[in-house]
């Protein structure tokens, strides 16, 4: 039946909210159902009613695996019982490349099985005070009168309603689950792991449990899928001239790393996160550092750095070749300058 087509048989617009859908229920079952009506055509119209509404309920209201439910209505399958919850589950970049142990908590809101979604016991008990007749005998004033009084208990049906024990008459019960999941080593955002769900209790097995990978943005570091992991950070500019040693952060904690002067990304090979789900080999970490310096400088800051420079301008064979060579194209194209400039 199509979601669309349920929602007329029960005289609804589609899309009719839950609390619309339940009233109409309960309108065309008391109406229908075959114990308050006699026609040869309740038995038939029952059936349709209930089957309408648990096509919506099963397409619309279990919020918790609407999509998966959607699929069951629309292939109108009985016989393949796997349904699917969907969750999402979000994992620091450390917990994705270490693994780690989760437990998921839901509740299943179910069409309640002992009275398949009616509310009320299927069939209704026969009225005790007129025994199911919906008439009392009485004896009228004149004690030779017999009159017959419609039995004020149950209004002449003969049985009277009662809420389902089992769901308190809401046509559903609630359970809580829960299930704690292994996560592997490895995993990636995006990445979806399937596992044993609760089970279902409308008999149709266990529910499939399929949960989303989402890795959360992490303060120091970025994951790459190649299962590179990358990093970066300010360091001291004059550190970085002086080939220092520097403390980087890494998966595994603080690390020493020497800072080599001109040299912006540094590779510390199989630091970066599992190469693959479960995989034991593990990525490159990438540290890119970015060289700062002071806006304003002490005097003796200032007086050390002009030190510096005066010593780098004499030694020529300490000067970088580039820097040799610029000075030489300089001189050069200066002496060329002169001979050509007319004499005063
Ligand atoms: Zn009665
Ligand atoms: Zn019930």
């Amino acid at each position: 039946m199509s979601i669309d087509v349920a929602y007329a048989e029960l005289g609804l617009r589609p899309g009719a909210s839950e609390a619309e859908v339940r009233a109409a229920f309960r309108r065309l079952a008391a109406r229908w159902h075959p114990d308050r009506n006699p026609s040869p055509e309740a038995v038939a119209w029952m059936q349709r009613i209930n089957r309408a509404y648990d096509a919506i309920r099963e397409a619309a209201f279990n919020d918790d695996f609407a999509a998966a439910d959607a699929d069951a209505a629309s292939g109108a399958d009985a016989a393949s019982p796997a349904r699917t919850l969907r969750r999402r589950l979000r994992l620091s970049i450390e917990e994705a490349a270490f693994g780690c142990t989760k437990t998921l908590r839901g509740r299943l809101t179910r069409s309640c099985a002992a009275c398949g979604g009616y509310g009320r016991d299927r069939i209704d008990p026969r009225c005790g005070d007129c025994d199911g007749s919906g008439v009392i005998a009485g004896t009228a004033w004149f004690g030779w009168l017999s009159t017959k009084w419609t039995c004020p208990a149950c209004k002449g049906h003969g049985t009277v309603a009662r809420a389902c024990a089992a769901c308190d008459g809401s046509g559903e019960t609630a359970s809580a689950w829960r299930r704690t999941l292994r996560i592997p080593a490895g995993v990636r955002h995006a990445d979806v792991l399937v596992a044993a769900g609760p089970p279902d209790a409308d008999g149709r097995g266990e529910l499939e449990l399929e949960v989303e990978i989402e890795i959360a943005p992490h303060r120091l570091f970025e994951a790459g899928d190649d299962g590179s992991l990358r990093c970066e950070m300010p360091v001291d500019g004059f550190a970085w001239i002086a080939n220092a040693w520097i403390e980087v952060p890494t998966l595994a904690g603080l690390q020493q790393m020497r800072l080599q002067r001109g040299r912006r990304v540094y590779r510390l090979r199989g630091q970066g996160l599992p190469l693959h789900r479960g995989a034991t080999a593990r990525g490159d970490f990438l540290v890119t550092v970015i060289p700062t310096f002071p806006d304003t400088l002490s005097k003796r800051q200032q007086s050390l750095l002009e030190q510096l420079a005066k010593s780098a301008n004499g030694a020529d064979a300490d000067t970088p070749p580039s820097l040799r060579t610029w000075r030489k194209e300089v001189e050069s194209w200066t002496r060329s300058r002169a001979a050509r400039a007319p004499h005063g």
